[in-house]
């Protein structure tokens, strides 16, 4: 097998403006990719065009030892054609290769993973050696613990299992490289994208998120779920009942195929807490549910549970917050 330079590399995730937290977490989790107790040099990649604000923004970054930053407009859009081949050509000084486990990471790491001819450790959520790591599997209901012999270890990290790095003040990262070359895929280009600009905080980020099911019964009554996430400073969530039903955009989905949250407090409203759901929130620090059936199966991971009618008690609670 062939040997590389035990270094980890870091998939930097942005809008051209600003770092995303996930990666942020990603790098915290990056630092716990250790050898006799050091953690491995910790490289950040970061390809975009016009992106001079997240370089100074990463620079900032506690724990990366050096910046490979490419400002090009091949990279505006972060096609995860482009940058998979440019993540390949400089992986190959690279034992590790990261990036969250984010729409954004689980586009471009598994065309990574197959370009290199390697297999990808998926959703890692804690590192326990350089070639081991565990992730869930069943929906989040076991946790694998899966070792790769690859000589390329290509991970996406489930961002709610790793805090974020420290970030400093002032820049302490010196190390800046540019690649040489430029890689546009010849049969891709980019035509539009479509993007809710929302006030609320990002699903991920935030720190409660107020979730809606079937049981508000129309896109009408989703305002309810608005309104309290309003009040709280949250985002808003759902589940897939609710967006097969139209009540939301399919972007708010909490659960195995949507988004993994794990928020300070999250609210579920009339939502019954199947596995598939539990999946995407389970971790949450607390969780409240309100549900008119008192044998609902998300009383059983509740922290707090009202039992009652929504209608009556979403009114209430809107009141007294
Ligand atoms: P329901 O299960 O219908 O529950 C509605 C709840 O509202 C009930 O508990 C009811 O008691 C309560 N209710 C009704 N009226 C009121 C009222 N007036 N006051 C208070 N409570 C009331 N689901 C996800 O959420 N996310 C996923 O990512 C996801 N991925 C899936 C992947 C696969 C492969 C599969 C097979 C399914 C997936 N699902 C997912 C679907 C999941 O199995 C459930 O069908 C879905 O979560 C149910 O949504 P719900 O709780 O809103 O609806």
């Amino acid at each position: 097998m062939e040997s590389k330079p035990l270094a980890t590399l870091v998939i930097v995730e942005h809008d051209n403006q600003s770092l995303s937290v996930d990666t942020l977490r990603a790098l915290s989790a990056a630092s716990q990719i250790q050898q006799d107790g050091a953690s491995l040099p910790v490289t950040a990649l970061l390809a975009g065009y016009q992106c001079g604000a997240v370089l100074e923004s990463l620079k900032c970054v506690e724990n990366v030892s050096q910046i490979i930053a490419i400002d090009a407009a091949e990279y505006k859009h972060l096609l995860a054609e482009n940058l998979s081949m440019l993540v390949v050509d400089v992986s190959k000084d690279f034992s590790h290769v990261l990036a969250p486990a984010s729409t954004f990471g689980k586009n471009l790491m598994p065309r990574v993973a197959a370009l290199l001819d390697v297999g990808q450790l998926s959703d890692v959520v804690a590192i326990e050696a350089l070639d081991t790591v565990v992730r869930p599997i069943y929906a989040g209901n076991a946790l694998a613990r899966v070792r790769s012999n690859d000589s390329t270890k290509v991970m996406t990290i489930r961002s709610s299992a790793f805090d974020p790095v420290a970030v400093s003040s002032s820049p302490v990262v010196e190390s800046v490289f540019t690649p040489d070359a430029v890689f546009a895929a010849e049969h891709c280009e980019f035509i539009s994208q479509q993007k809710i600009e929302s006030e609320r905080p990002e699903l991920p980020a935030a720190s409660v998120v107020v979730s809606g099911g079937r049981g508000l019964g129309s896109k009408e009554n989703f305002a309810l779920v608005e309104q309290l996430a309003d009040k709280l400073g949250g985002a808003i969530g759902a589940s897939r009942a609710a967006v097969d039903a139209g009540f939301v955009s399919n972007d708010l989905q909490v659960g195995q195929t949507g988004k993994i949250v794990a928020p300070q407090l999250y609210i579920a409203v009339g939502i019954s807490g199947a596995i598939q759901h539990l999946a995407g929130m389970k971790d949450s620090k607390v969780i409240v549910a309100i549900n008119s059936d008192p044998d609902a199966p998300i009383f059983q991971v509740a922290d707090y549970g009202l039992v009652g009618d929504l209608f009556e008690i979403m009114p209430e609670l809107l009141e007294k917050v």
